[in-house]
């Protein structure tokens, strides 16, 4: 009967809330972390390396080793578990996705409790139980640990660019295609489908949805949803909950696109191409990103569109064996059919 039972990890520290990085030197302590390592993204402003050091120096904490991460390369990332000498507690990481990926993979090859210090909420990543690492140039998901503490300071969050929040929205509405895709893959191949993971993926984009404001309130909720994402993806052990054939696209992308841009951006459009696809949530989806401006930063700077054609052809390859509705006979004519079809979807283009 054990192997029945469903065992998760969660974040055991949760703070989101304006302030929060400056008291991180408390909540460490009040953890028991008196020794530290520290990675941060390069290039952060000053002001956010300036909090996280003060913090630290206030509950006298002492930093083993502070690392600038310029990059996800996994053999870095390896260099930096083996530079993990005078045996730190905790590994904390602030900044960008890569800063916290590199940090999270090292703190779990190093079996290490991890602190996420998002300074953006540009995917879902920052709580999440993978990284996203390349090794020889190719991007990979691995599998990694949930952090221990994720603190998200939401007047800090509040001051990054627009277009990582709005990376952000992308990012949280691929739940609408996810879910779908992992249904149709249950009805196709038997794949089970585990309803928790799918209830808690689908309240969280919704709880966001009720108010999608960018202000510091409305990011709190962002925040919290892209979390319990990621929460998700550890209940039931698969990316399913978050991601399905609108993250192969973008994957598929990343790999051939000559600019590849935001994750969230890519994963945003492609969620509505989908949608259309799929025929569900279309609508739900553009009031979202019209409510948001999400539109507007992707028709600012519109997409490639033979790229993603390219991509399209790509995705299903991406990962072979995942069922998604890219999978079925005649989907490729229909998705370019929707894409010709569809003016909102027309707009986010250029030849
Ligand atoms: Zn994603």
């Amino acid at each position: 009967m054990n192997r029945m039972i469903t065992r998760v990890t969660i974040p055991t520290l949760v703070r989101i809330k304006p302030g929060a990085l400056a008291r991180s030197g408390i909540y460490l302590d009040r953890m028991g972390h008196q020794r530290v390592v520290v990675f941060q993204s390069k290039g952060l402003p000053n002001g956010i390396i300036d909090l996280l050091r003060g913090a630290l120096a206030d509950s006298k904490i002492e930093v083993v080793a502070w690392n600038e991460v310029n990059d996800n390369v996994f053999e870095h990332a390896i260099t930096f578990f083996r530079e993990l000498h005078d045996r730190p507690t905790a590994i904390v990481a602030v900044g960008g996705g890569k800063a916290l990926d590199m940090a999270k993979y090292v703190a779990f090859l190093g079996k290490l409790p991890f602190f996420s210090i998002p300074t953006s909420l540009s995917n879902d990543g920052f709580c999440s139980p993978q990284v996203s690492l390349t090794i020889e140039g190719k991007r990979r998901s691995l599998a990694a640990a949930m952090p221990f503490g994720v603190i998200v300071d939401t007047r800090v969050c509040a001051q990054a660019p627009r277009s990582l929040s709005l990376s952000g929205v992308g990012d949280l509405a691929a739940k609408f295609t996810a879910i779908r895709d992992w249904k149709l893959s249950f009805h196709n191949t038997a794949e089970p489908v585990d309803d928790f993971a799918a209830l808690l993926s689908d309240g969280s984009v919704h709880a966001f949805m009720a108010s999608p404001q960018l202000d510091e309130t409305g990011l709190r909720q962002l925040a919290t949803s892209l979390m319990m994402h990621g929460i998700a993806m550890e209940v039931c052990g698969s990316s399913r909950p978050a991601s399905g054939s609108e993250h192969l696209i973008s994957h598929a992308l990343d790999q051939i696109s000559e600019r590849p841009r935001l994750h969230g951006l890519q994963v945003g459009v492609a969620t509505y191409w989908m949608s259309l696809l799929q025929k569900q949530s279309s609508n739900d989806i553009a009031e979202l990103f019209a409510a948001t401006g999400f539109w507007d930063i992707v028709i600012e700077d519109p997409f490639l569109l033979p790229e993603w054609l390219e991509a399209l052809d790509k995705a299903p390859s991406i990962k072979p064996g995942y069922f998604t509705v890219l999978t079925l006979p005649g989907s490729r004519q229909q998705a370019i059919d929707v894409l010709n079809s569809d003016h909102k979807l027309r707009k986010c283009f250029k030849e």
